[in-house]
């Protein structure tokens, strides 16, 4: 949205992104890192992002669907760039055409792949995915020993990696991370050798059991912490700022809000804000969290609306209409609204609305 009678502005530092994919570049020497830029580069602007991450030397891009792929797809010239949901009915050519590699992970997605290539005459890249516990996507045991039995089923298709996913990467106490660490070692021997990918941006972390040819990172690269109960390494990306649009004195008794659920204890000043749950400002705010102005902590107050909040800045007199207030930024992280929200830093990343005026710095 333009600057004129924008009501925030939200600012995405691309040189940050850069950074922190270079940071976890150096910590995953076992081969490269890709960029994970699935819904829209994590609500961040996939088109702005993925050129940002190809220009820093990223050479493999992985979505959640086709049409997000073909956004970026241009900007990417021969680096690999891949779809992790896999490979809808009916969209082979569209794979085919664009150099776009399908995750597989069903026995029916690897049939119509392969039929693609011996229709194109040619061989066709992608990507196999294997469940080791997730029970979401990929071949499960039984699939992975049918395809191991007969590995012509993968005729004609080029595989560059072998790929799982981990369920509690971001828990490294949980005992799962080191059962998926097997299963997968073990699946793979099932199969001819074939480069691997295993971590995500937790999963870096984990150590270098979970290392492998290509780590695929997404939550880290935008900042937030992939080691959550330790002090973030990841540079900050986001910063969201909004206008005061309204400065009232309030009474002590008085209610703020839908439905009244907060009442002001004291006299004090109610500072109205022009973001709401339809910018993504969740309305599991509502009576919690803050922003920031001047170093000072306006407590949001009241029910999150539609278009708008409230925030108690009774003990910021120096606050004027039309100040800026910080909502997300250096001196308040994504990982930190997040746990005002109960929810993480992805939701709140993915849910940034579209109303905002969005620059990108270099
Ligand atoms: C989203 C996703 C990733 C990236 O995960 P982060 O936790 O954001 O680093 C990697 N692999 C798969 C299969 C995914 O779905």
């Amino acid at each position: 949205m333009a600057a004129e009678g924008s009501l925030a502005r939200l600012e995405i530092d691309l040189g940050a992104i850069q950074a922190n994919w270079r940071a976890l570049g150096a910590r995953h020497p076992s081969g490269p890192v890709a960029g994970v830029v699935k819904a829209d580069a994590y609500g961040l602007g996939a088109t702005h992002v993925a050129p940002a991450l190809f220009a820093a030397g990223c050479r493999h891009f992985f979505t959640a669907h086709l049409q997000e792929a073909l956004a970026i797809r241009p900007k990417l010239p021969g680096a690999m760039v891949a779809v992790l949901n896999g490979l809808p009915p009916g969209s082979e050519a569209s794979f085919a055409a664009h150099d776009i590699a399908p995750v597989l992970g069903t026995p029916g997605e690897i049939a119509r792949w392969a039929a693609e290539a011996r229709r194109l005459g040619r061989a066709l890249p992608a990507l196999l995915h294997l469940d080791t516990g997730m029970n979401r996507l990929g071949l499960d045991a039984a699939q992975l020993a049918a395809l191991a039995a007969d590995p012509s089923a993968l005729e004609g298709i080029a595989l560059r990696y072998v790929m799982t996913h981990l369920s509690a990467s971001e828990e490294p106490q949980d005992p799962a991370n080191e059962a998926q660490r097997q299963r997968f070692a073990a699946a793979c021997a099932m199969l001819p050798p074939l480069p691997r990918s295993f971590a995500n941006s937790s999963g870096i972390f984990l150590g270098p059991g979970w290392a492998s040819d290509l780590a695929r990172p997404g939550a880290a690269l935008y900042g937030i912490n992939p080691t959550p109960g330790q002090s973030n390494p990841m540079r900050p990306v986001v910063r969201l700022s909004a206008r005061v649009l309204a400065l009232r004195a309030i009474r002590t008794g008085e209610a703020v809000g839908y439905n009244a659920t907060w009442t002001a204890r004291q006299d004090g000043r109610i500072a109205t804000i022009g973001v709401g749950y339809a910018d993504g400002w969740l309305r599991s705010h509502t009576n919690h969290g803050h922003a920031i102005f001047d170093g000072a902590r306006l407590p949001l107050v009241g029910r999150v609306s539609m278009d708008l909040i409230t925030l108690d800045a009774t003990d910021c007199p120096a606050l004027r209409e039309g100040d800026m207030v910080e909502l997300i930024g250096p001196g308040r992280g994504v990982d930190a609204v997040a746990e005002a929200a109960h929810t993480n830093g992805y939701e709140i990343l993915t849910s940034l609305g579209r109303r905002y005026h969005r620059t990108w710095t270099a």
